[in-house]
């Protein structure tokens, strides 16, 4: 539209001007939408802004100008501020630069991304591994690989959005079974028999509002007798569950399990996710899996740490942080029952303090952030209208004293609010 005419006085034809005017009322209308949508929010009452951290994540952290307890970040075994995952980012960009120029296709595979590869891959005892810039994006990148149209996922109540959002950019037909009921999974999986190509059960391995374990054993036999694939997310489980922290698979001891989705962001303490599977999946994953084939592959320094986290993993000090992870878990857990907090069904590191209604879970967070403990608030519509809470993270970096302090401000905070 915007043709410059030279013989109009300024410039542009009149139909241009009447586009231009009614380009200009655009935006205004644009704006009122906007309004609505963050007004709507406000008057649910889950506006929000976001709170700023002003040092390193740790057991402790400066959060909008205070120092406070920490129980909000997924840095499991403290490797996001570790020396080792330090030195080797730094390393790394001397080496190697800040960017890896491409996708891997092109030229952005680098050694230190297949050694990664290679080192995850002995790490989970699976054929191959695939990294991925993120777990998100892992999630979403192996399910549109495994399902097209003719295919059916199964798929648990409660998982991640990221596994929701997958499914949904696929052309699958997709099923929900109910939480963690495997009677519900088994009966669609019977409703479902002989209809499709490809079944896929999908699950977390960890769910992240209730810290509870997904069970694998049983899904594991179910896909058996009715022929399905099966895949979890270990998001909440690397680092945190299994032989060091390999996940939910080898924390049950699952002989066959088709599909293992990891992140680097939580325990591994960087970024990243990654797909651990069969050898002729994550070839397959390599000509068609579209984050691979159009993402930009990650920094080397991000690679280095990662590469320095499993390392860690593996090794002593790697195994007494994983003790001491599940020390500090037992411990907070226990004081905050003893007290008379209901934690819910939690069998992890995220334990949940539910209150019930979601306004007072967030004046709960907001009182014991005033107190010294940051501990996010969780409202519907992320759970149900009556089962707010604040979600708590311990991390093996927490010493006995920060828990122990925690514990007195959820005492302190807890009764003077009438929650114990
Ligand atoms: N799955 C689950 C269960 C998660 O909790 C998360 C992180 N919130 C992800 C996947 C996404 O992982 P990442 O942050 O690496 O994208």
């Amino acid at each position: 539209l915007m043709h410059y005419n030279a013989s109009e006085p300024d410039g542009v034809r009149p139909s241009v001007q009447l586009a231009c005017y009614l380009g200009a009322m655009m935006p205004h209308s644009f704006e009122a939408y906007l309004d609505e949508q963050l007004n709507s929010l406000r008057e649910q009452g889950v506006f929000r802004t976001l709170r700023e951290l002003q040092s390193p994540t740790g057991p402790r952290s400066t959060i909008d100008g205070k120092s406070v307890i920490n129980l909000s970040s997924n840095n499991y075994l403290g490797l996001a501020n570790h020396p080792a995952l330090k030195a080797a980012a730094i390393k790394a960009i001397e080496e190697w630069g800040v960017g890896s120029g491409a996708v891997r296709t092109i030229i952005g595979t680098m050694s230190i991304h297949e050694e990664l590869e290679q080192r995850l891959t002995e790490f989970k005892h699976t054929e191959a591994v695939l990294v991925l810039q993120s777990g998100f994006t892992a999630n979403a990148a192996v399910l549109g690989v495994v399902l097209n149209d003719g295919d059916l996922v199964i798929s648990d109540a409660l998982n991640h959005a990221s596994i929701i959002d997958g499914i949904r950019l696929t052309k699958a037909a997709r099923a929900v079974y109910q939480h963690n009921d495997m009677a519900d999974l088994e009966r669609v999986l019977q409703a479902n028999q002989g209809k499709y190509r490809n079944t896929v059960i999908v699950t977390d391995g960890v769910f992240s509002m209730d810290g509870d374990i997904a069970p694998l054993p049983r899904i594991a036999e179910l896909a058996e007798h009715y022929g399905a694939i099966t895949m979890v997310d270990d998001a909440h489980a690397s680092g945190v569950l299994g032989k060091n922290g390999s996940g939910t698979v080898s924390h049950y001891g699952i002989k066959h399990w088709d599909i293992q989705v990891g992140t680097l962001s939580k325990a591994i303490g960087a970024v990243g996710g990654y797909v651990a599977t069969s050898s002729k999946l994550r070839q397959l994953m390599e000509h068609r899996a579209r984050p691979f084939l159009f993402s930009t592959s990650h920094p080397p320094a991000v690679v280095a740490s990662c590469l320095a986290a499993i390392k860690l993993l593996q090794s002593v000090e790697g195994e007494q942080l994983h003790q001491q992870l599940w020390e500090n878990t037992k411990f907070f857990k226990a004081g905050l029952n003893k007290l008379g907090f209901n934690t819910g069904i939690s069998e992890t590191p995220i334990t949940p303090v539910i209150v019930g209604d979601g306004a007072k879970a967030m004046q709960f967070s907001d009182s014991l952030f005033q107190a010294g403990v940051f501990a996010q608030g969780i409202a519907f519509p992320t759970v149900a209208k009556d089962k707010g809470r604040v979600r708590t993270i311990v991390t093996a970096s927490h010493s006995n004293a920060d828990l122990a302090e925690a514990l007195n401000i959820f005492e302190h905070v807890g009764r003077s609010m009438q929650l114990i």
